[in-house]
């Protein structure tokens, strides 16, 4: 099987042939500018010493500074940072921010540290990436980090270079210049785009069932909004299971009966279906907000949502893809739909830089703004492509942007 960097060029080739991209722009985006690769000796609460490897990729900055998360996981390699730094170059483009892709990781199990060794590896990792400030790399969060480790990640940054620089990292608490709306940011942007998609296919939100798989940061922010925005959330599913309710789902209860017992699982009035079951109830709208590769062969037919919203990365496998287009269903691809998260990070390095912090208010106008816009253009492409899948329109799209960065910076 190919491994992800490798899924990741296919992609890239895919939508070059499709675009009509210069070979040359092609030759430049096929591997990083940059790969940092550095180990780490730690010395841990009981005196032993332990190395950990890290990374930071700098994928492509035609469009801008480096930017984004920082995975920390025991199996990650140097193939999966390079393909999400490849990633965050794509989504960068296609949400109009001026920033380039990166990605960091640590190789290493969060679980397994205690909360001081945590707190050493990650201030470690900043001393060994030495990252040069918000015009150059920005590291945020992505799996295994979190607000706690941004702001060890910020401190340990602004204690080596003597002066304080809020911009330099992202994903960190407001109390240290992290934006509002930060936590929300791709829940909200979801919401965005599937009202705006839905209209596009005829359909209202109020009138509308709404099936979402996962209910952690993203799941339960779309779930919360569809909610009060009057649709039937007529199933939910998470790790453990699923819940199916055709009259629609408290979701208010919901949220409590999961902060109480940890899942979805068990909420009075609800019917207990499995976790794969949610893929193939009677919905308007399906949001996959969970893992990857979820809609796929074994689901595909019994799927009855007109319309899908990529809120994960990468739920749906390309042969499910193929099948659902044929039959005329709308999928809104996660370069497009979660870019939420992407776009208010870039207004946390701007509100950092000038110093002037926004409310939520201005942060979830301009991000409803800015992810309305890129989901037009990717739409737009699709048809100038004459495509039916968005994801093509999207990533040429991408690919037109930064080629043209490219070009005008007499690369090629
Ligand atoms: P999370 O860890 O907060 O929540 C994940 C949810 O998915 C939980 O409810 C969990 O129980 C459920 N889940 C996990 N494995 C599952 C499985 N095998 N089957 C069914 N449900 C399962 O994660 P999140 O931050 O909400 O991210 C969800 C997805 O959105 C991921 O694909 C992530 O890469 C993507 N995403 C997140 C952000 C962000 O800002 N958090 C940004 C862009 C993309």
């Amino acid at each position: 099987m190919d491994n992800v960097f490798e899924t990741a060029l296919k992609a890239l080739r895919t939508a070059g042939k499709l675009g009509g991209i210069d070979d040359k722009i092609m030759k430049i985006l096929e591997a990083p500018k940059r790969i940092n690769e550095f180990r780490i000796p730690l010395k841990m609460d009981n005196g032993e010493l332990e190395v950990f490897t890290a990374y930071r990729v700098h994928y492509c900055d035609a469009l801008g500074t480096f930017k984004d998360g920082t995975r920390v996981k025991p199996d990650i390699s140097i193939d999966e940072v390079k393909a999400l730094a490849f990633f965050m170059t794509i989504k960068h483009a296609v949400a109009g921010i001026p920033a380039g892709g990166a990605k960091g990781g640590i190789k290493a199990d969060p679980r397994k540290l205690s909360e001081w060794e945590y707190e050493r590896l990650i201030r470690a990792f900043i001393r060994n990436m030495r990252p040069k400030g918000p015009w150059t790399d920005i590291p945020g969060a992505d799996i295994g980090t979190n607000e706690k480790t941004m702001s060890w990640m910020l401190d340990e940054y602004e204690q080596i270079n003597g002066h304080h620089m809020p911009a330099a990292i992202n994903d960190k608490p407001p109390i240290l210049g992290g934006s509002q709306g930060g936590f929300t940011a791709t829940g909200t942007g979801v919401f965005y785009v599937l009202i705006e998609a839905a209209d596009d296919i005829g359909l209202t939100v109020k009138d509308s069932k709404i099936a979402i798989q996962g209910f952690g940061t993203v799941g339960s922010v779309l779930a919360d909004l569809v909610y009060s925005a009057g649709a039937k959330v007529v199933g939910v599913s998470d790790v453990d299971g699923g819940i199916l309710c055709p009259e629609g789902i408290d979701v208010k209860a919901l949220t409590k009966h999961v902060k109480s017992t940890g899942s979805v699982s068990g909420l009075s009035g609800s019917e207990a279906i499995r976790t794969g079951e949610l893929f193939n109830i009677d919905c308007d709208i399906l949001v996959p907000a969970a893992v990857e590769n979820v809609i796929n062969d074994s689901n595909v037919e019994g799927i009855k949502a007109k319309l899908i919203i990529e809120a994960a990365n990468g739920p749906t496998t390309p042969s499910a893809e193929i099948s659902l287009l044929n039959r005329g269903v709308f999928i809104v691809p996660d370069v497009v739909a979660n870019c939420g998260s992407a776009l208010v990070c870039s207004f946390e390095r701007a509100q950092g830089l000038s110093e002037q912090y926004w409310d939520l208010d201005t942060v979830n106008d301009l991000l409803k703004n800015r992810i309305l816009k890129a989901y037009r253009e990717a739409v737009k492409t699709t048809k100038d492509i004459n495509s039916n899948s968005i994801r093509n329109g999207a990533w040429v799209n991408a690919l037109q942007k930064i080629g043209e960065a490219i070009k005008m910076r007499g690369w090629v």
